[in-house]
């Protein structure tokens, strides 16, 4: 905990998202069950899905309360009461080694940044099946808990009340809240009341003093003394006057607009960007890599927008192939239905941070404009429809990455561009090759995982070669400067490129001029399992068996010389150990290499397998 608020302290702002979030969040999960059964809303304003926030200036006392799903006596020691979850560590490491601290919201420890501005803090909570609770804790790691009788009855959701620090006073100010809940949860779905002071103008019977203008003195003169002054006028006709007053009121915040429902044109880069870290629950500096946003129409209809985040997330690949988390916002007709929902996009894209609408019309699933109560996580899952939205998604989702590179100046498919062209492009210099460190993994494994779209993947592969000079090169760039007569592609794999550099398999292809990639990575053995052609090119790894470099005539005649040589060596290593010796023109320094079968592991999987093991 004394890490948590150490680390966050210089941004102290970021606990009133996190509870609008999690209070969202609560919202969300009622609504969704609201679909299948009514009941479960209550009536009256206990039905009403709303967010409310109250102040309290002499007091201290901030407190927001939704009326979600709330939580029972079980739920507050569990979710509130454990500082040990396993979101915990993973934050406390990234910030000890320099993280960024504006993504607390995505470890699931949001809830502790209340005591970033208090001291002492009460949750109170009332979920349909338990009887109302309060929570409370000091900062203490310590909390206690118990069935709430004398707070006044929720109906159902939760309130946190955060008893503010002396330093922290700043957070009843009505002003700081208004600028807080427009800075960072603009895009909440639900309303954002603030219980706020408001100058009315009211009507009022005319003051008999017309000097007395201003409302205080309105109210602290009745003094006789200036009677006389005024009394010929107010013989006359009754007046009224305008004054202000001030009066409490719930002021809405937000304006609960679903951004992905609006037509492209009208929506503006920094909305989009502001959409994106509301969703993303990540809010620094970085604007997301990319977006699209479009309406797919035919069978199935849907509205979608999806962003590539400027960062993969701290697990992405950690959880890769245990979890089943997407990071697909999936909502029907404006209600959030899951975001754990893997139908709709394969695993190897699951970095993007996704949101999508949609509605299907042609089974009447959902008709045109009430949701009907049975729709269920599961039947969604079951719907034939889904085959057709994953199919667009995906095919959009690697459009989008494709334009990434398309609109980098640094990328090789835009070498044809004019100089113009180039400087207009200049804000998107670089975006691919941050894309690629962040989520190239994620390319390879789909050309592993998805055969359909192989080639459209293998088309975003990038990776460095003997050529590249420390760029990234592409393999259209890899054919574009293939010999004349080359007829493979070739590569190589090891742990690094400046292993790579030294080996002898290279010598002889360097001599020569040919280009060879070099594949550092675990997974490139096997993504090259996958990958066997690109535009009609065969791949070769150039330590296995199977490389050609164009016609040698002295080879034949090397190989008749060398026989006897080569048959006692043959002889001499035992059968287990090699399959053949042969001659070969692929070295030019060293005396002699092993090379791999052309079916078989080269030296750096074996390598990968064993460490794997052990
Ligand atoms: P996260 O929101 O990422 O799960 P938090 O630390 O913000 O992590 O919250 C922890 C948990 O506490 C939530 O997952 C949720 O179960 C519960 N919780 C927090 N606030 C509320 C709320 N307003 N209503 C219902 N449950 C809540
Ligand atoms: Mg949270």
């Amino acid at each position: 905990m004394d890490i948590i608020i150490n680390s966050l302290y210089s941004n102290k702002d970021i606990f009133l998202r996190e509870l609008i979030s999690n209070a969202s969040d609560a919202l969300d999960k009622i609504r969704f069950l609201a679909l299948t059964d009514k009941e479960v809303l209550g009536e009256g304003d206990t039905a009403k899905l709303e967010i409310q926030i109250k102040l309290d200036k002499e007091k201290k006392i901030l407190s927001i309360r939704d009326r979600g799903i709330g939580m029972t006596k079980e739920d507050l020691i569990k979710n509130l009461g454990t500082i040990a979850k396993s979101g915990t560590s993973a934050f406390v490491e990234k910030m000890q080694t320099g993280g960024d601290l504006n993504l607390i919201g995505q470890f699931g420890v949001g809830f502790y940044s209340v005591y970033l501005v208090a001291d002492y803090v009460e949750v109170i909570s009332k979920h349909n099946d338990d009887k109302q609770h309060v929570w409370e804790s000091k900062a203490d790691g310590s909390f206690a808990i118990s069935e709430d009788t004398w707070n006044e009855p929720l109906g159902r959701g939760t309130e946190i009340r955060l008893h503010l620090r002396d330093e922290a006073k700043e957070y009843v100010e009505e002003d700081k809240l208004k600028d807080l809940v427009k800075k960072y949860s603009e895009f909440i779905n639900f309303p954002i009341y603030l219980w706020a002071t408001k100058e009315v103008d009211v009507e009022v019977p005319a003051d008999e003093d017309e000097s007395s203008e201003s409302s205080e003195e309105e109210e602290s003169s009745p003094e006789s003394t200036e009677e006389e002054e005024t009394e010929e006028s107010e013989e006359k006709k009754p007046k009224t006057k305008t004054v202000k007053e001030t009066t409490t009121e719930w002021e809405l915040l937000n304006d609960v607009k679903a951004i992905w429902l609006r037509s492209p044109k009208e929506v503006t880069e920094e909305e989009y960007t502001k959409f994106y870290h509301s969703l993303a629950k990540d809010f620094g500096d970085d604007k997301p890599l990319s977006w699209s946003h479009f309406t797919a129409e035919g069978d199935v209809e849907f509205k979608a927008l999806l962003f590539v985040p400027p960062k993969a997330p701290h697990d992405l690949y950690e959880s890769y192939y245990n979890s089943n988390k997407s990071n697909l916002k999936l909502y029907v007709r404006r209600v959030f239905i899951s975001d754990e929902f893997d139908e709709l996009l394969p695993k190897y894209l699951s970095f993007l941070k996704v949101l999508d609408y949609y509605f299907m019309n042609d089974k009447g699933l959902v008709d045109s404009d009430t949701l009907p109560l049975n729709v269920s996580r599961e039947m969604l899952q079951q719907h034939s429809s889904l085959k057709t939205i994953k199919k667009k998604l995906i095919r959009k989702a690697l459009d989008m990455i494709r334009k990434l590179a398309e609109e980098d100046p640094d990328e090789y498919s835009n070498k044809d561009k004019t100089d113009e062209e180039k400087s207009a492009m200049e804000e998107k210099k670089g975006q691919y090759a941050k894309f690629w460190n962040e989520f190239g993994k994620s390319v390879k494994l789909g050309i592993i995982e998805d055969a359909t779209n192989r080639n459209r993947l293998a088309k975003l592969l990038r990776f460095e070669s003997t050529k590249s000079e420390g760029k990234l090169a592409s393999l259209d760039e890899y054919i574009s400067r293939m010999k004349p007569g080359q007829k493979d592609i070739f590569y190589i794999t090891g742990s690094s490129k400046e292993q790579l550099e030294k080996s002898p398999f290279l010598e002889r292809l360097t001599k020569k001029n040919y280009e060879v990639i070099y594949f550092t990575d675990p997974v490139d053995e096997y993504l090259m399992q996958y990958l066997m052609d690109y535009e009609d090119k065969k791949f070769q790894n150039v330590s296995k068996e199977g490389l050609k470099l164009g016609k040698d005539s002295k080879l034949k005649d090397l190989k008749e010389s060398f026989k006897e040589l080569t048959d006692w060596w043959k002889k001499a290593l035992d059968t287990e150990s090699v399959d053949s010796v042969k001659i070969s023109n692929r070295l030019s320094d060293t005396p002699c290499v092993v090379v791999t079968s052309k079916y078989g592991w080269s030296a750096n999987m074996e390598k990968i397998m064993q460490s794997q093991t052990l």
